[in-house]
């Protein structure tokens, strides 16, 4: 394909499609096969301008829309994405590289969240207390706040959108969506589909582009709320940024998840929950299993887990029968490739090694096979950076206490996983452990709708999370209104010279 037949990514702005007069664009890539799919642009100054006045402006008119108003939008929308999913399915592995029934599974996730936003009205009702003082009632408002804004990162693109900007809309805000400039294409498709589910002009806006518009969003002063997704160097930065410019910000960020395994647990079921939470999707999952701790006789099952992992089929994730597709870039695959070679440096002992895998007919893929390493401490590399790919780090407990301790000393607190049998161990372990999101027995415990999700420590910064309940708190404020009313008649001729209540 020539420059000029590559199709260009649109902004959204006001409700209109349109084309960035940007000079600087960058190609949306396919990592199974380096084809260019679109180019992307980085918005001006005055594109992300015009972006939160269309917001602000829209604002006005969607704070008012009643609320079955709102909720219908996100009932009509949560199935226009049902009756699409096979296409954006399609497209988001294209740019994104994972398998097809990942893109499905990335897609649905965010799917809920659209539905539960079609319940907000349950959620934003305020309180009302009656004769607070002598006829006298207090009661609040949850109201919405005004443009909010969403950042965004590559390796979920419907589904971390979809956490923030259906949540934002249905409580009554505006919104400014800043995808991954990686792979923003199905994250715009899913913006054409919320247009046509009737949400009206301005009030989802979307923007692309890298560390400006970000820092343009986190300065803008009519921008009212941050959310943030994405690595721990970026969300930190954000988080200063915009709450330094008085908004209110939300960053999730990057993790180092371990799995306990305890000799009582199944051994089946665990080892296949092992091999998919720790290869699946390439790794490039914020609740990825990253680190194994085998406690006690459970270091015997080791060789087996990597013969399970042996068992995975890398290849393009268009392709049927596809475990593990391609890493989002050749300078992601590069990262990975260093990092393993470290390990093997540091003295890590390299029980399987993913560096060069063969993957007939996607020799040009960003491909890195199943990885495995034993004997790893916690001041290697390895084990001390996110390596966001599908490399599994193995350490040894003698007991359960001293795998809490491994845990509880990494400064992340994502996710953790617990395998076995003994329900007094995972009481024990749920209490003990600092870590914000705990499977027993479900090796990627990524919450649902009905709760948020709750990283913790180094992997998150602001008190509320995105979805569920606690987002209404973030994307509303309160007003408290105390209220007397006089009766004329009752009142005439007495004279109130109180001051309090
Ligand atoms: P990233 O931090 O590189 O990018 C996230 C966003 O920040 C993108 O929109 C990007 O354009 C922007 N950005 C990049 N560099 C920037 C800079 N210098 N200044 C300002 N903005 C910048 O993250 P990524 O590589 O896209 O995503 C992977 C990371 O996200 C991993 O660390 C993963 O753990 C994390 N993640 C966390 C969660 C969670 O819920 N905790 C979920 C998904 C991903």
């Amino acid at each position: 394909m020539s420059k000029h037949t590559i199709p260009t990514v649109k902004l959204l702005i006001d409700g209109q499609f349109i084309e960035s007069t940007t000079s600087e664009w960058r190609d949306v890539v396919n990592p199974a096969t380096q084809e260019v799919l679109a180019r992307v642009p980085f918005a001006t100054a005055d594109e992300m301008a015009r972006a939160v006045a269309g917001a602000k402006a829209a604002f006005a008119t969607w704070r008012k829309t009643p609320i079955g108003a709102r909720a219908r939008v996100f009932l009509k929308y949560q199935q226009l994405i049902r009756e699409n999913m096979a296409e954006l399915a399609a497209l988001l592995t294209a740019e994104q590289g994972k398998t097809l029934a990942d893109a499905e599974g990335d897609i649905f996730r965010g799917l809920e969240v659209v539905e539960y936003a079609a319940g907000i009205g349950q959620l934003q009702m305020g309180e009302l207390a009656n004769n607070v003082a002598n006829g006298v009632d207090t009661y609040t408002l949850l109201q919405p706040l005004g443009v909010c804004a969403g950042i965004t990162p590559f390796n979920f693109p419907a589904m971390i959108p979809l956490w923030m900007f259906p949540m934002a809309i249905a409580c009554g805000n505006t919104f400014v969506l800043k995808p991954s400039e990686q792979d923003p294409m199905v994250t715009m498709r899913l913006a054409e589909l919320a247009l046509q589910a009737g949400i009206p002009a301005g009030v989802l806006n979307v923007v692309h582009g890298g560390e400006a518009v970000v820092n343009a969003i986190c300065d803008h002063p009519d921008i009212k709320a941050v959310s943030f997704v994405g690595s721990s160097r970026v969300g930190s930065h954000v988080y200063q940024r915009a709450t330094q410019a008085g908004k209110r910000a939300q960053c999730m960020m990057g993790a180092k998840n371990h799995a306990v395994v305890l000799p009582d647990a199944n051994r089946q079921q665990t080892l296949d929950n092992l091999a998919g939470a720790a290869f699946g999707a390439a790794g490039q999952r914020c609740m990825a299993l990253s680190v194994l701790v085998l406690v006690g006789a459970a270091r015997d099952w080791l060789p087996e887990l990597v013969a399970r992992a042996q068992t995975l089929t890398l290849n393009a994730g268009a392709e049927a029968g596809a475990d593990i597709g391609p890493l989002i870039s050749p300078a992601a695959k590069a990262r990975v490739v260093k990092l393993i070679g470290q390990g093997v440096e540091e003295g890590a002992t390299l029980l399987l090694d993913g560096r060069a895998p063969t993957v007939a007919g996607y020799q040009d893929g960003n491909f890195v096979g199943p990885t495995v390493f034993a004997d790893v401490t916690s001041a290697m590399r390895i084990y001390t950076e996110e390596i966001f790919g599908p490399v599994l780090c193995v350490m040894q407990a003698a007991t359960l206490q001293e795998a809490i301790a491994i845990v509880n000393a990494n400064p992340n607190g994502n996710g953790v996983a617990l395998f076995t049998q003994s329900g007094a161990a995972a009481r024990s372990f749920q209490e003990e452990v600092d870590v914000g999101q705990i499977g027993i027995n479900v090796p990627i415990p990524v919450p649902v709708p009905l709760f948020s999700f709750t990283g913790s420590r180094a992997s998150k910064l602001g008190d509320l999370g995105p979805y569920g309940k606690q987002v209404l708190s973030f994307y509303t404020q309160t007003k408290t209104i105390t209220t007397r009313w006089f009766d004329d008649a009752a009142s005439a001729g007495k004279v109130n010279t109180t001051i309090s209540l």
